[in-house]
């Protein structure tokens, strides 16, 4: 199976470390010209000599206006990657309404506002284009402390389903991944410790997932490959949802 993106365009947000990063680097080089967007200017400085496809754009998402205008100015874009995202470690009973507001801002309300414009562009241009949310398998099982990131990943998850609905008959598909643990900085911060052991005992496959089983997946979901992919919500946890 060949897949390639020359010609395309694409925005990947949370793209100075971790998962982002590797699928922003994927793209460039397949072909893509890639808006890499992240919050930390050296990380985004750091990706930039990774490829002369990958253009850099400096925003927190969590910031609705600033990101907007920072989404609009980067011009149309074919695909789009919304990955940014953050973690929380609050039990129920501890949950703060700075901590809920954060992840829920971050996690979910930043992937509508950055969605809907790259889709107004898209619906203009008549082009189509494909959407990939990051979205986790914490929005389908219950894990302990996860209340707040569940939350905004399970309302990704159905933001996902009201974006395959109203944009498809504009050929733009929507379709999230939900991973299970992987080992990056937000992973190992998670799950790096004695946690981490039952989740992968737990798991059929007796590992977590690699980087790489991401990358591969969203530019599987990003490609003409998965042209008839729409409104998927596609778990990368080694079988653990079957438990
Ligand atoms: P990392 O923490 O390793 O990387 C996250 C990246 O997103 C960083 O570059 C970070 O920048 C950036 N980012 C975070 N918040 C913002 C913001 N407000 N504005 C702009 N950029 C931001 O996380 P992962 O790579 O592990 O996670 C990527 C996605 O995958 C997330 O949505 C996460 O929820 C999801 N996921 C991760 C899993 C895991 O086990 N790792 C499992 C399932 C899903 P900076 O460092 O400057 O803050």
């Amino acid at each position: 199976m060949e897949i390639t993106f020359e010609g395309k365009r694409a925005l990947v947000t949370g793209a100075g470390k971790g998962i982002g990063r590797a699928i922003a680097i994927a793209l460039a080089k397949g072909g893509a010209v890639v808006y890499a967007l992240s919050r930390t200017q050296a990380d985004l400085d750091s990706i930039k000599k990774e490829s002369s496809n990958i253009k850099t754009i400096f925003v927190d998402v969590g910031d609705w206006a600033k990101c907007r205008e920072a989404v609009e100015k980067c011009g149309p874009v074919e695909l789009l990657v919304n990955n940014a995202g953050i973690g929380s470690n609050q039990s129920f009973l501890e949950i703060t309404e700075g901590e809920w507001d954060s992840v829920l801002n971050i996690n979910l309300k930043a992937s509508v506002n950055i969605s809907q414009v790259v889709a107004k562009g898209m619906v203009a241009r008549k082009q189509g284009g494909a959407i990939v949310n990051i979205s986790s398998q914490a929005s389908m099982i219950a894990l302990p402390k996860h209340t707040s990131y569940a939350a905004s990943k399970a309302g990704l998850d159905q933001v996902t389903r009201m974006m395959a609905l109203e944009l498809g008959p504009h050929n733009i598909r929507t379709n999230c991944v939900n991973p299970g643990i992987v080992m990056t900085d937000m992973g190992r911060e998670h799950w790096g410790g004695e946690e981490g052991k039952p989740m992968k005992e737990r798991t059929p496959l007796k590992r977590f997932a690699e980087i790489s089983d991401v990358v591969n997946t969203v530019l599987y979901l990003l490609s003409d490959q998965a042209a008839m992919l729409n409104g998927v919500l596609l778990p990368i946890e080694g079988g653990l949802l079957v438990t």
